[in-house]
């Protein structure tokens, strides 16, 4: 008779399988910091299906994924779950694991029990017809993120994954060195790896933004592996020799350059011409590192609203950038003139499927893939580790948590197949930048899931909105616009044809725009159409004032021409808006 539930560090004989484990769990009534949210409990071993595998779990690695699960935001994974069928009332992260195989299902045919392995964490239903009409099963709806998006991760003495996600450990390295580096590595092998004709190269040049991060330092060492030059980008100089150990040829402080951010408007002349400086000093310093006047082929993004506009700027003509994250937000802006007239690929790439992952751990197994482990932890310190990453305290590069092994160093049972400079961080180092957002988050479709409620209190535009307009031709001169303005007060003047048709408006942005780059008199004897924003956005009087709200902040302007039986009539301002939340 098996025990009913063994010690953490006892080792149940292999395959027998104990009724309870232990675990730490997330439960919905203590959400928050992980300090609090992460609890010790025992709980029921899961049972696999078919196509599962049941993994005794020695190390497990930490991702920000948990410190989100553990908060409650942006998702409630454990309502989610609940929602869709499953019945668990907890959470058991973990995304990243390495272990020894104690039960499989029927189906399973890649492993057998006593196998040491480590798993990627992508999920999906073998029986979804996508997947099974041979389709990539990363487009799958059924794709999941185990151990964050699914329950039963690694944070525990058992496991419970598909088949398809284990792979064979690296011999070479501990329990919580293979645990470091799945998701990362396998991540940025799609990345680079997995977009046909645009994918890397030998002799390509990669510019790897936050080259001694989890994904940067993977980013950098798969390239070298196939024979590419990589410029990595960090925060400081301290973190170059890094880099350059794992295999970068150089690299970029971008502490120096200050052009970051979204783009200026493009007819803000002064604003772009000073944005083309920053960048262009950016794209040199890439340059000086090559020794030569190369861009590089690929781009390999995640810091995402900060950095997009120059990675597309730097990267070659016919190149990709290929993103993965959004760190800095999410609304990143694209001179398209780059995009179609130099043709090259915005690429987004979201984790690896079976096959991408074993394709990267074979560089592990071949011990071409150091797993770049900063810090790992004991199983008492899980929720400090996700602390510290929530606190932003943590360092770079890739942290692991003992499970079931009970020392550290435990679990290598081989030597390196190549020697390998085992590069560390600077000592002391820690995150400088806001902790990011999830890896991934549920999106809205077309077919959509809850109906969505509107809320709107009825008030029409006809309620607020400034009877009569004051007008200009488009012939006027700016300085003329300029007077109507100051006479009259008023924010924005609609530019009238010759048949009383409103084909523009000039805003004050417009008039300010018309002075960046120009002397007082040229930007004066400008005519009204050549600084207009064309096309005169309208509103009908009878429109809610929400919907008229949404179209002013949709296209980011200010005023609405509005309309009555089609005839121009009036104005409705942001201010008119402004005043009626005050209730003036
Ligand atoms: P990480 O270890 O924190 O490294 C990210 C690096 O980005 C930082 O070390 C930092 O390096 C750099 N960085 C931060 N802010 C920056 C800015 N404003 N401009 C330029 N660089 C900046 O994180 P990671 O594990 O590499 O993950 C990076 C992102 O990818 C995260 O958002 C993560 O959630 C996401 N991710 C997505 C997937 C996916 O499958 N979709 C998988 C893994 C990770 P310096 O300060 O040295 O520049």
């Amino acid at each position: 008779m098996s025990k009913q539930l063994y010690e953490l560090g006892d080792m149940p004989p292999l395959g027998e399988v104990p009724e309870k484990m232990h675990a730490w769990l997330i439960r919905q009534d203590r959400f928050g910091k992980p300090t609090e949210a992460f609890q010790k409990e025992v709980v029921n071993t899961p049972a696999i299906a078919d196509d599962e595998v049941l993994v005794l779990v020695m190390a497990a690695g930490i991702n920000y994924n948990n410190v989100w699960a553990a908060l409650g935001i942006p998702v409630n994974v454990i309502a989610a779950r609940n929602k869709s069928g499953e019945v668990e009332d907890f959470h058991i992260g973990g995304s990243d694991a390495s272990g020894i195989v104690y039960k499989v299902g029927k189906d399973v045919t890649n492993v057998k029990v006593g196998d040491e392995v480590v798993m990627h964490c992508g999920q999906w239903n073998r029986n979804c017809a996508w997947v099974q009409g041979g389709g990539d099963p990363m487009y799958s709806p059924s794709f999941r993120i185990w151990g964050y998006e699914t329950n039963w991760g690694s944070f525990a003495q058992f496991t419970k994954v598909q088949g398809h996600q284990c792979m064979p450990k690296p011999k070479h390295m501990t329990w919580e060195e293979s645990a470091a580096y799945t998701l990362v590595a396998a991540t940025a092998w799609r990345m680079l790896h997995g977009w046909g004709a645009s994918s890397i190269k030998k002799g390509d040049v990669a510019l790897i933004w936050g080259g001694a991060g989890g994904l940067g330092s993977m980013a950098i060492q798969i390239a070298k592996a196939v024979g590419a030059t990589s410029v990595a980008v960090v925060s400081g100089e301290d973190k170059f020799d890094y880099c350059m150990k794992l295999g970068a040829k150089g690299c970029i402080n971008r502490n120096e350059f200050d052009h970051w951010g979204m783009l200026p408007h493009w007819k803000d002349n002064a604003g772009y011409a000073k944005w083309l400086k920053g960048v262009r000093s950016f794209g040199a310093k890439i340059w000086d590192v090559l020794g030569e006047r190369r861009a590089p082929n690929i781009v390999f993004e995640h810091p995402g609203e900060t950095t997009i506009p120059t990675s597309i700027f730097v990267c070659e003509t016919g190149g990709m950038v290929v993103v993965c994250a959004g760190t800095t937000g999410y609304n990143a802006t694209v001179d398209l003139r780059y995009l179609w007239m130099r043709q090259k690929r915005l690429q987004g790439s979201h984790f690896a499927n079976a096959e991408q992952s074993n394709q990267m751990n074979q560089l592990a197994l071949r011990g071409q893939l150091d797993p770049c482990m900063s810090r790992a932890f004991t199983y008492e310190e899980l929720p400090i580790a996700h602390q510290l990453m929530h606190d932003n305290k943590h360092p770079h590069g890739n942290m692991s948590v003992l499970i079931g092994a009970t020392q550290f160093g435990l679990g290598a049972s081989g030597k390196a197949p190549v020697a390998m400079v085992h590069p560390t961080l600077p000592k002391g180092d820690v995150h400088t930048t806001p902790a990011p957002y999830p890896m991934s988050v549920p999106l809205p479709d077309i077919a959509g899931g809850e109906p969505l409620t509107i809320s709107d209190d009825g008030t029409r535009v006809r309620d607020l909105m400034h009877r009569g307009i004051i007008s200009c031709t488009p012939d006027d001169t700016v300085g003329t616009v300029a007077k109507i303005m100051v006479d009259k007060e008023i924010h924005a003047v609609v530019v009238m044809d010759g048949e009383g048709q409103a084909v523009g408006v000039v805003s004050q942005t417009d008039m300010v725009l018309a002075r960046q780059g120009r002397t007082p008199d040229e930007a004066r004897a400008m005519r009204a159409r050549e600084v207009m924003t064309p096309g005169c956005a309208t509103c009908d009087a009878d429109m809610l004032l929400s919907d008229a709200v949404s179209l002013l902040t949709a296209r980011r302007m200010h005023r609405l021409v509005v309309t009555e039986n089609g005839q121009p009539v009036g104005v409705i301002s942001m201010t008119d808006v402004v005043r009626k939340i005050i209730g003036e």
